[in-house]
């Protein structure tokens, strides 16, 4: 094995990930596990490691955030090694990164929200999940989003569990979000906002919806809010004996929450189906939302042509995401994904995660696809003696480049742990250059 840091023998394969969340720590796993002499560096353009788990992840749900400690036990390797703060595209270019690593591997993920297509999307006060998210979730990028949350009613678009996080996040009181790392600046405008009505509008029906059961129970426990739906939406009694899984664990969430009263609560979160957004309606700021009632044929969602109106002050829209194009490498447009075949994009580029496959699954999800790509890594590619990661060092003293290491995320992660108030895990740190100025102090 060669040291951490040393110039890579003829022998050694050089790989260098894009992107430090789970796929591309899942891949630096696998590839690290057995004999073969390879090292990898994970790059990613923020300072801090682990992606989705830290910015997507809802803040209430910490236990799913501690399999950042499984990352961190693979980055513990000697020859793993975190890059934070390198951009691809600013930075460096995948033709540099090539020159570089005998393959490069993009776990970018889908970063960008999948647009409504509808009028009225560019209002004030329309926020896709991603942004939202990020938001409250203290992405750097989206701390500036400062979303106006005065207002008594919200749309949340989408039935799958990125929308019941959101429901709940703006649900929840601050007693209820005392453990989590929201973000301060989420928490001052979400508990001080006097929102009253809460819609989640699934185009399809109850026996469609994307969301797990877990997820969908916890709408079920709210200090503040009741979880309503409208029992003559749901399906015949007699059919619950036919399903299984994830539907049927559904259908008896669903059927409690029928059984709910409007009254029960001072907040209500209305769980609606057979509605899909035509339009959104306002003049600079959104005020509400056309629906058209639909219903379900063979599957699929039609429109009936019968139409109402929402109000809403503020509307979600959680219907999935698509990966970020990158300068020379090939991308399906229709689907938001890199070209690929089983993640093979050329013979020294590959993608995995959510980059390879679309925003599907659960975190878990990755680890079998980080499995995969690195068993065809070993497979396919051969090592060429290239400089690696003393290449990357050269590179950026060259072009001053402050490359945050995890010895650095370690101190900026001591510092966030530090400056948490009550039962929070962490006060996370929103703002690039106060991390780098941590991260090197
Ligand atoms: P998702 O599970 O794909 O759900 C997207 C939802 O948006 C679906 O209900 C879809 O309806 C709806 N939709 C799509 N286009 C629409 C349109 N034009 N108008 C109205 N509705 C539309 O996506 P997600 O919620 O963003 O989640 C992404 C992935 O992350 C999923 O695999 C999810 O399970 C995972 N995740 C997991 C957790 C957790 O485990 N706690 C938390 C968050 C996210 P149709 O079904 O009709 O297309």
């Amino acid at each position: 094995m060669v040291a951490n840091g040393s110039d890579a023998d003829a022998g050694t394969l050089c790989v260098a990930i894009i992107g430090a969340g789970p796929a591309g720590y899942y891949t630096a796993e696998a590839l690290t596990k057995g004999d073969a002499n390879v090292r990898v560096d994970i790059i990613d353009r923020l300072p801090t490691p682990f992606g989705l788990i830290r910015a997507g992840v809802a803040p209430d749900h910490q236990s799913i955030k501690n399999v950042s400690r499984r990352y961190t036990a693979t980055n513990d390797r000697e020859n793993v090694r975190f890059v934070g703060n390198l951009s691809l595209g600013r930075d460096i270019t995948i033709t540099e990164l090539k020159e570089l690593y005998d393959v490069v591997v993009l776990a970018t993920g889908a970063a960008k929200d999948r647009p409504l297509g509808i009028n009225g999307e560019d209002l004030k006060g329309v926020y896709g999940s991603g942004a939202f998210v990020g938001w409250y979730n203290s992405h750097p990028d989206y701390t500036d989003l400062k979303p106006d949350l005065r207002v008594a009613s919200v749309a949340v678009v989408g039935n799958g569990n990125v929308a019941v996080d959101v429901a709940r996040i703006l649900a929840k009181t601050s007693t209820e979000m005392a453990d989590t790392d929201l973000a301060d600046h989420a928490a001052e405008r979400i508990h001080g906002a006097p929102i009253k009505d809460i819609y989640i509008l699934g185009r399809r029906g109850p026996l469609e919806g994307a969301f797990t059961p877990k997820e969908l129970g916890e709408l079920n426990r709210m200090e503040n809010c009741v979880a309503l739906v409208d029992a003559s939406q749901l399906p015949d009694l007699a059919i619950d004996e036919t399903l299984a899984g994830t539907q049927k664990k559904n259908m008896a969430s669903l059927r409690a929450m029928a059984s709910n009263k409007n009254t029960d609560k001072p907040v209500r979160l209305h769980i609606k189906f057979y509605l899909r957004p035509t339009e959104i309606l306002g003049e600079g700021s959104v005020c509400g939302l056309r629906l058209e009632e639909t219903r379900v044929e063979n599957g699929r969602c039609v429109g009936t042509k019968v139409f109402e109106t929402l109000p809403a002050g503020l509307v979600v829209s959680c219907i999935g995401y698509r990966g970020n194009p990158i300068e020379e490498v090939p991308y399906d447009e229709a689907r938001g994904i890199f070209i690929n075949t089983d993640g093979r994009i050329d013979d020294q580029l590959y993608c995995v995660g959510w980059a390879r496959r679309g925003p599907t699954g659960t975190i878990g999800t990755n680890k079998p696809d980080g499995i995969g790509i690195a068993a065809k890594i070993l497979e396919e590619i051969k090592p060429a003696g290239k400089r690696g990661r003393d290449g990357l060092n050269r590179l950026a003293e060259e072009r001053d480049l402050h490359i945050v290491t995890f010895a650095d995320w370690k101190k900026i992660d001591a510092a966030e742990v530090i400056a948490a108030t009550n039962d929070a895990p962490r006060a996370k740190i929103v703002d690039i250059d106060n991390m780098v100025t941590i991260a090197k102090s």
